[in-house]
This record gives structure tokens, C-alpha cells and sequence, in this order.
């Protein structure tokens, strides 16, 4: 379950200043507790979640970490018991039948006791298990193994809260010494990706847990990895085909030969029938990329491109003129005429 945005719990911009956060507390926390809605667990739920948002956004140095680290961030256990943020929340969090609070005045007699109930005593508050934020990323895979599929490896550099400081940068009257006041370290990690096979230019690929911590035992984030396939110099894909070209020799097209193809998967032998055209495709199936969806494997498609040589001799002029007399009519009968 998404955790929702202490801001947007306090339906509070980013940049709001702290009188403002106040002002959005007071007026929610009036509307929610639990004095003055017994009995309901929307109200309940929502009141804890808008305490919770309070307690890290009034706090300069807990709003800072959240604002960078949401709510994976160092803010792990802010005290207290009691709070599940399984059941926090929820969409929404307003009572079933649209909103019971609306119609609810305060005598000003109540509110002395209510804020001193609020914002005395109760220390610490919500705690609990976290999940971490997703984190994203990129990586360049090589035609064939996105094609094959394999294995890449990634370095993530991720900030993490400094645990020497508690993220405040400070030790004591002195700047903290492992990150340098910066509240934050830098991380390097490297994550070993499996590629799977058929994989496509921009696709992403989801590894489970490997985003941003967890707080508070709760479960990591997901990191998503967008897949850049790089060109290859040969191969083309074009959906599950993949396309090349194969040179020939003008034998070879005229008289037809058995020549090697490469394909991704490896060299194939093939025909080339008598009489092939220059720019003439064929088909060898199966050889293409297998799609990891249906499980239905493309084709390879090669086009044929007819050599001339370029050493030009009276015999091969002979022997070309001795072809010339073989065509069946004008090779450009086709074209359109009075361009
Ligand atoms: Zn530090």
C-alpha cells in the first residue's frame, strides 16, 4: 500500500511555512479527534495519519529528511507505538456515507483542553514499519543479449541518511565528520540484472526489493530498470524479425548457391534459388527474437544484395553480354514514363 504524502495529509503545499502547517494541523486535528468522533475508526485512522504528518513536517530537521528521503528516510521510528500504517490511511480515510465531521462546532471552552491534549503529553507518536521508495534506473544491453538474454550488471549510487548523525549533519557543536554536514552519505552498489530474453529498446525491468529501504522493518523498495539496447552493426529487430543483409555473388543469384546466413542464433545454411533478384528477402523462421509474452519465436529475414565485380575484363564483359542476351524483355519496362 502507497504510503500518502505527509503534505498531502495536510493538504499543505511543499514549500508551506510553518505557521501554515500549524494552521492545517489545528483545523484537521480539530475536525478528527477522537473526543469529538467516539466510536469512529475512519476519523480515528485519518486523525493518526494527520498526527503523524504533523509530528515530521513541524520538526525542521524530520521535514528536511523527509523531503529528501520521503518516507523511507532516516525518520525511522520517530517514537512512539501503536501506529500500522497497514491500516493508516487508506484512500481516502473519511467516514463511510461522505463526511461526518462537517456539521461539528467547538464550544471555545474545549479548545484549551483539546490542543493541551494534543500538543502536550503525547511524546513520540507513530512509528512502524516503512516501505522504501521505488528507485529508478538505466542500463545499456548489448542486440544480443536482449535478443538471448543475460546478465548486466548495474552501479547504483543512491544518498543515504548518514547514520553517524542521525542525518543532521551535526556531531555534537562540530559538523559531522562522515558526511561532512551533509546529513547524507553517497552509496555504491552494484546490482547484478538478469536481461531476460526478447527483451525490448525501453523496457523496463522490475527487481523486486532493491530500491530504497525500508524503515522500521518494513520492505524495501522496487527498483525499475529501463533497457537501452544498443545498435547492432548487422542485425536490425523489427518487432520479432530480425532483418540483415547478404551479399551475392552474381553466380551465386543467377545460377543459385546453398550460402551460410547469420542470424543471432548462429550461422544457417541456406538456398538461394536460381534466379534471385537483387534486394530479394527471405525467410528462415524461427531464428528470430522469441517474445517473452507469447512465447512465439520471429523470424529471420535476410535480403539479398547481388556483387558486381569491379575488375572489369573483355572475358567478363563477354560473359555479361552473354547474360544481357538472356533477359525476357526491357529490365526498365516498369518505370513510369514522361517524368
Ligand atoms: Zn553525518
Amino acid at each position: 500500500m502507497a504510503k500518502r504524502d505527509y503534505y498531502e495529509v495536510l493538504g499543505v503545499a511543499r514549500g508551506a511555512s510553518e505557521a501554515d502547517i500549524k494552521k492545517a494541523y489545528r483545523r484537521l486535528a480539530r475536525k478528527l479527534h477522537p473526543d469529538v468522533n467516539p466510536g469512529d475508526k475512519a476519523a480515528q485512522k485519518r486523525f493518526q495519519e494527520v498526527q503523524e504528518a504533523y509530528e515530521v513536517l513541524q520538526d525542521g530537521e524530520k521535514r528536511r529528511a523527509y523531503d529528501r528521503f520521503g518516507h523511507a528516510g532516516p525518520g525511522a521510528g520517530f517514537g512512539g507505538a501503536g501506529f500500522d500504517p497497514r491500516s493508516a490511511g487508506g484512500p481516502g480515510g473519511t467516514g463511510p456515507g461522505g463526511s461526518p465531521f462537517e456539521s461539528f462546532h467547538f464550544e471555545a471552552g474545549d479548545l484549551g483542553d483539546l490542543f493541551g491534549n494534543l500538543f502536550g503529553g503525547r511524546r513520540g507518536g507513530p512509528s512502524g514499519p516503512r516501505a522504501g521508495e521505488d528507485v529508478r534506473a538505466q542500463i545499456e544491453v548489448s542486440f544480443r543479449d536482449a535478443v538471448l538474454g543475460g546478465t548486466a550488471s548495474l552501479a547504483l549510487r543512491r544518498e543515504r541518511a548518514c547514520a553517524t548523525c542521525g542525518a543532521t549533519g551535526r556531531s555534537g557543536k562540530a559538523t559531522c565528520p562522515t558526511c561532512r554536514g551533509d546529513g547524507v552519505v553517497a552509496e555504491s552498489e552494484r546490482v547484478r540484472v538478469r536481461i531476460p530474453e526478447g527483451t525490448e529498446d525501453g523496457g523496463a525491468i522490475r527487481l523486486q526489493g532493491k530500491g530504497a529501504p525500508g524503515a522500521g522493518g518494513g520492505p524495501a523498495g522496487d527498483l525499475y530498470v529501463t533497457v537501452r539496447v544498443t545498435a547492432h552493426p548487422y542485425f536490425e529487430r523489427r518487432g520479432n524479425d530480425i532483418h540483415g543483409i547478404v551479399p551475392v555473388t552474381v553466380k551465386e543469384a543467377y545460377a543459385g548457391a546453398e550460402i551460410a546466413v547469420p542470424t543471432i542464433h548462429g550461422s544457417v545454411r541456406a538456398k538461394v534459388p536460381p534466379g534471385t533478384q537483387g534486394r530479394q528477402k527471405f525467410r528462415l523462421r524461427g531464428q528470430g527474437v522469441k517474445d517473452p509474452r507469447t512465447g512465439h519465436t520471429g523470424d529471420h529475414i535476410y535480403t539479398v544484395r547481388v556483387m558486381v565485380p569491379k575488375t572489369v575484363t573483355s572475358a567478363g564483359a563477354d560473359a555479361a553480354t552473354l547474360l544481357d542476351s538472356l533477359y525476357e524483355g526491357d529490365v526498365r519496362a516498369d518505370l513510369p514514363k514522361g517524368l
